[in-house]
């Protein structure tokens, strides 16, 4: 609102002179106002001066034929009382009829002369001054209007003349503009006035109006008033001017100056209110424009009307809203991708928890695109696209455990997770339902991109130490993609644009690069564990699993046996077929070890040629049963190493093991492991290639189990693993009397 007011006082002019919108508009106003208004005064104004100036004229012109009628009937009278005077032969009778004509009012004076012009007789009481005769040229300063008849003898001598005059003054003049009804005004010469009916103050301009005057002519005066001259002229001798007032009313062109001017004030009052009306809205928007410029989303006009001005301000304001909203669900778009992007940062930084990065990453790409729905999923061993973690699918796939991401297993190439997985490239669009179940989730639009490790190829899983390496893997090794992080219904029902697939690619770089990092990190971990010759677990390993087993073992009541195993004479090997023969024996050993024990079961190189191995929930009874299988595999066939020709050298190998059962023969993690070494110890003294189990600890002896002597028995007599015992008697006097001590073995 304040650059609206400061708007409003720049007022018609913009800096630099220019004028405004509103300014304009007034001028254009004024202009398409005032011309007619001015225009339609003249004509109104000069149309009723040509009609009174027509009215005049005519007037007067019917004055000037009363005026000419007047004087023309004035003399016939005075020309037949003339004629009745002449028609006197008598000097003395004419003299009489004279004073009858006079005495009956036929005319005013009669006046006779002798043929030399001298007055023989004139009646009493004639109007003084020159007499003009009715028929004589016209002039000026006449007193009074005469005819003049001859006088003759029968004989046509002429005697004289008669003549009758009624007097020119100003009764005569005023019975004129009786008869006619308009100003009458006799001239003087030279230029004045003799008689007149006019009044005082109008004289002059009558006066000044008669000298221009020609003519039938008739001219203005400065007053208003209409002149016109008759005569002198043959018939009406009389220089006589006729005068009429206008007949339009006083003040009429004041009036009309007024109307006018009034209409000029009204048209300004009505074009600055138009103008006002009109750039107000206008000024408004542009100080809103110019808020939101400026960055003030909240900036609104109000709407004044209906027509294109009030259109276009709740255009604009709705134009504003909708940015305003766009803007803050962008801002808080923003803010929430940023929140997501901290915790995905901090939580890749901090953790090696797959799951956990997971579903951050999963959180996070929802987020992102608005999706209502998603998944991770990894490709398993088996080349089957497994759901590791999944958000808002449940009972979107048919599954008797929908809390069990794993249950969400489609078949790599088959459908669209299939697919993307298949040939690496990202999809999106519609859900059309497959011909035959995939195993995917329902859904209205899809997308969904692959990941893979920065290599391409996924990496084969590291071998399970302990075991054997797993044979064959489908489709691990052709299957370039790691996995696959598909989002399923977008709010609002739109489409996934292909900004979503460049922002979940970006997702799924870090989806890669976090499965990569903790793989790696299991890799370092199992190689930090684990013995690299043999590929068993090392000793570091054995003391952390020999701490949990015993524990585990404690808790759910179980028992734990512990095998400790030395190869027998294994200096020997060395000294015989050299060092790398030896190693070649130490890996064949782990390996045929690998081979015996179950899937829980866990070995382990302790150290040189001694080796530990951990049957979690097994007795003596079981521990004897692998010791003996133990013996057995190794014994029965020797381990072939390189010889110096092209044929191998069979290298013969026993091992001796000494068994302890967790609780039975120890009370800790150390000390089973003790008891187990000694009763190696002890299987060593019994003379090699056989097993002892530890005595018990309490002073009543255990029962021994038996250690068999294998086939027909070594020269030693010794007992042997995995050989029955006939005589099914306890072998290994060691391990049924004292302990011998314990000796030292290097780790
Ligand atoms: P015994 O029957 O009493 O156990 O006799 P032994 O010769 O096996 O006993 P000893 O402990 O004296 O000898 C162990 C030998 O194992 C010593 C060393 O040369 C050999 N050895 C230890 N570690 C390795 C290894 O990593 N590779 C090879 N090739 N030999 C090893
Ligand atoms: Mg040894
Ligand atoms: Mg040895």
């Amino acid at each position: 609102m304040v650059a609206l007011c400061q708007h409003r006082t720049k007022g018609a002019e913009l800096p630099g002179g220019r004028l405004t919108l509103r300014g304009r508009l007034t001028a254009a106003f004024l202009a398409v106002v005032l011309g007619p208004v001015l225009l339609g005064a003249f004509f109104v104004g000069v149309t009723l001066s040509a009609v009174d100036h027509s009215r005049a004229t005519e007037r007067l012109g019917l004055a000037a034929a009363g005026v000419r009628t007047s004087i023309d009937a004035l003399c016939q009278q005075l020309r037949a009382a003339a004629d009745a005077v002449a028609l006197v032969g008598d000097p003395a009778a004419r003299s009489r009829a004279a004073d009858q004509v006079v005495a009956r009012g036929l005319a005013a004076a009669v006046r006779m002369a002798d043929a030399a012009g001298r007055t023989t007789y004139a009646t009493a009481g004639g109007p003084a001054g020159r007499w003009q005769d009715c028929a004589g040229s016209p002039a000026t300063g006449a007193g009074a209007l005469s005819a003049r008849v001859g006088l003759r003898d029968p004989a046509g001598t002429d005697l004289g003349a008669v003549a009758a005059a009624q007097p020119v003054d100003r009764a005569f003049v005023a019975r004129l503009a009786a008869v006619t009804g308009v100003g009458v005004t006799l001239l003087d010469d030279p230029g004045g006035i003799t008689h007149t009916t006019e009044e005082q103050g109008v004289r002059a301009a009558v006066l000044a109006a008669a000298g221009k005057a020609d003519g039938n002519r008739v001219t203005g005066t400065g007053d208003g008033r209409y002149v016109r001259r008759v005569g002198p002229s043959p018939g009406q001798p009389l220089p006589l001017v006729l005068s009429v007032p206008g007949e339009r009313a006083p003040g009429l062109y004041g009036a009309l100056i007024a109307a006018v001017a009034l209409a000029a004030l009204l048209a300004v009052l009505a074009a600055w209110r138009l103008a006002r009306v009109t750039t107000r809205p206008l000024g408004e928007l542009a100080g809103a424009v110019d808020r939101v410029a400026r960055g003030d989303l909240s900036a609104r006009v109000p709407v004044r009307s209906r027509d294109e001005v009030g259109r276009l301000a709740s255009a604009f304001n709705r134009m504003t809203r909708e940015t305003g909203t766009y803007v803050t669900a962008l801002t808080s778009s923003r803010d929430q991708l940023r929140n997501h992007l901290a915790v995905l940062g901090d939580t890749l930084a901090s953790t090696h928890d797959l799951q956990r990065i997971l579903r951050v990453i999963l959180d996070s790409a929802i987020a992102a695109t608005g999706a209502q729905a998603g998944a991770v999923l990894l490709v398993d061993g088996d080349g089957v696209l497994v759901g590791r973690c999944v958000e808002g699918l449940t009972g979107r796939w048919p599954t008797p455990d929908p809390a069990d991401p794993a249950t969400l297993r489609v078949p790599v190439g088959a459908g669209v997770l299939g697919a993307v997985a298949a040939t690496g490239e990202p999809l999106r669009g519609r859900w059309a339902p497959p011909d035959a179940p995939t195993g995917e989730p329902t859904c209205e639009t899809y997308v969904a991109v692959p990941f893979a490790t920065p290599g391409g190829a996924e990496p084969r899983g590291p071998d399970r130490p302990g075991h054997p390496p797993a044979d064959g893997d489908p489709s691990g090794s052709d299957c370039a993609a790691l996995g696959v992080l598909v989002l399923y219904d977008r709010v609002g029902g739109h489409e996934f644009h292909d900004d979503d697939v460049v922002t979940l690619r970006t997702f799924a770089g870090h989806a890669a690069v976090a499965v990569e990092n903790v793989r790696v990190h299991e890799e370092a971990q199992r190689l930090s564990l684990t013995d690299p010759l043999t590929g068993l677990w090392n000793y570091r390993y054995l003391r952390e699993s020999i701490r949990r087993e015993v524990e585990r073992a404690n808790r759910f009541g179980r028992m734990l046996s512990v095998l400790a195993l030395d190869l027998d004479r294994f200096k020997n090997v060395n000294d015989t077929w050299g060092h790398a023969a030896g190693d070649a024996v130490l890996v064949e050993f782990a390996r045929r070890v690998r081979g015996v024990i179950r899937e829980v079961d866990l070995a382990f190189r302790q150290g040189g040629e001694e080796f530990v191995v951990l049957l979690p929930e097994t007795d003596a009874r079981g521990a004897t049963i692998v010791a003996e299988r133990l013996g057995a595999v190794v014994r029965d066939q020797p381990v072939a190493v390189e010889g110096s020709g092209d044929e191998p050298v069979w290298v013969p190998v026993t091992v001796s093991i000494g068994i302890a059962v967790y609780p039975d023969h120890a009370a800790g993690g150390q000390q089973v492991l003790d008891a187990a070494d000694d009763a190696l110890y002890a299987a060593k003294a019994a003379g090699r290639d056989g097993y002892r189990l530890a005595p018990a600890p309490d002073p009543v002896p255990t029962r021994e189990i038996p250690v068999v002597a294998a086939g027909a028995g070594p020269p030693d007599g010794l007992p042997r693993a995995g050989a029955a015992d006939p005589a099914g008697t306890a072998q290994g006097g060691a391990s049924s009397g004292p302990h011998p001590p314990r000796q030292s073995r290097g780790r």
